[in-house]
């Protein structure tokens, strides 16, 4: 093994891929993982569903058990970076130690945005990103009858699933006049709506809420409207910001978050990063994102990898996401972003499942799929290639996926 060391900061899905990546590229120095949360990286996503419902520990959440990172021989140390120091090379943590780097990969996620309302400070009062999020809720549920759950995004409504699995009854407040309206069409909206009120979830939609009230520990909600909600628990899901800081005050470049090239690379070029504090330049979409998904932190991971060990890999995959919410499973594959039209496959107001299909220009390029993995798979196909299915052909439950995807042409049908 040689001197070089790759420093990751951040114990993430990125750098759970960056590990193995590294050396499945090559990378024969010194790798040290540092990050600030107690354990390995785990899998964050089950945090608001099996986690938060009990059915999960930590360790079976984890990406990779311990024994992968010693026979990768890569090294984790819990601790926060304060600093990173370009011109030394090195980073410094908590306690002032510092440590040299030869390249150093920023997998820094994001964290929850904050409501400055009054009473945001107040015991009872959550917001939901790591594993000690989830266990200071559980630890409340037994004195909890009634949940408030602020924001009405896949997080928010993904808790309330979850909480009404325990038997707790659940609000949830949402500012917007639809659940879902930063990432869906309103038909999906409408789907969700309806399956979470068949649930018994309150959903309140185009209410703002004024104040968290409470002595010491949260007793309502009180509402632009004047109304309030009891409550014992309130639960703050209204998006994340990524964590930018630490590449901010070492003078790397950050606008929406720490910009990469399609490499992975930042403006430094012995600095990388990857995952939801990354904002990368997209090839397929000719544009930069920022996502917050663990299939991207994954591909991005890679892509790192690749441009420590000095080859080009690009950013390339097509995003997608999944939210599981009963016993819904919802995948998406593409972005939304720009559709003209959509079209709809399967009936979405009585039954549990359907396809949502985004077009633009006629060409498919996205998919909301509920309990459809089929349309899932297809979508995917179709959106890489650039198709532009029939719509009647699309809308029609009987048409074989398979010989959409062979009659499709490249051209608006
Ligand atoms: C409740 C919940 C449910 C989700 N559900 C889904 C889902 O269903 N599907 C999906 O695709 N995505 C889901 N996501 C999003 C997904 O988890 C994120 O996109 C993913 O975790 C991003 O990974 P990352 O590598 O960017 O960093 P993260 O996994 O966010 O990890 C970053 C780590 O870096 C640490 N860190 C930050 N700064 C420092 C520092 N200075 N020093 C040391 N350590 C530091 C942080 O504490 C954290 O441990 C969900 C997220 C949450 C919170």
């Amino acid at each position: 093994m040689d001197n070089n060391r790759v420093i990751i900061v951040g114990a993430s899905h990125a750098s759970a891929q960056l590990c193995a990546s590294l050396r499945q590229e090559g990378w024969a120095g010194e790798v040290l993982l540092i990050g600030d949360e107690p354990t390995l990286p785990y899998h964050r996503p089950p945090l608001s569903k099996t986690y938060l419902a009990g059915t999960s520990n930590l360790d079976e959440l984890l990406i990779r058990k311990p024994d992968f990172y010693d026979k990768q021989q890569v090294a984790f140390r819990q601790a926060r970076v304060t600093s990173v120091e370009r011109g030394a090379r090195t980073v410094t943590l908590s306690n002032g130690e510092t440590l040299g780097y030869d390249k150093l990969a920023l997998c820094l996620g994001a964290r929850p945005r904050r409501l400055s309302l009054p009473g945001a400070d107040l015991a009872g009062v959550h917001y939901l990103r790591d594993a000690a999020d989830i266990e200071a809720i559980r630890d409340s549920l037994a004195t909890t009858s009634h949940a408030v759950i602020i924001g009405a995004g896949y997080i928010g409504l993904e808790t309330a699933a979850s909480l009404r699995k325990l038997g707790i009854s659940v609000s949830v407040l949402e500012a917007a006049d639809r659940v879902l309206q930063r990432v869906t069409a309103p038909e999906v909206s409408a789907f969700y709506d309806r399956v979470h009120r068949e649930e018994g979830v309150e959903i309140r939609v185009g209410v703002g809420v004024n104040a968290l009230e409470g002595k010491g520990h949260v007793s309502g909600v009180r509402l632009e409207d004047g109304d309030s909600v009891a409550t014992e628990l309130v639960i703050i899901g209204v998006g994340v910001v990524p964590n930018v800081e630490l590449a901010q005050e070492a003078g790397l470049t950050v606008d929406n978050g720490i910009v990469i090239d399609a490499y992975g690379r930042t403006s430094d070029p012995e600095i990388f990063a990857a995952g939801d504090c990354a904002n990368y330049y997209d090839a397929r979409y000719e544009g930069r994102l920022r996502l917050e998904s663990v299939p991207s932190a994954v591909e991005q991971a890679k892509s790192v990898a690749a441009a420590i060990c000095g080859r080009e890999r690009q950013i390339s995959a097509l995003p997608w996401f999944w939210s599981d919410q009963y016993d819904l499973k919802l995948q998406i594959a593409g972005l939304n972003t720009g559709y003209d039209e959509i079209v709809l496959r399967g009936d979405r107001s009585t039954g549990r499942d359907f396809a949502c299909f985004y077009l633009g220009k006629g060409r498919l390029i996205a998919a909301d799929c509920v309990n459809r993995p089929q349309e899932f798979m297809f979508s995917k196909r179709a959106i890489a290639q650039g198709l532009a299915p029939n719509r009647d052909l699309l809308a029609d439950p009987g048409t074989a996926l398979k010989s959409l995807l062979e009659a499709s042409t490249t051209s608006a049908g």
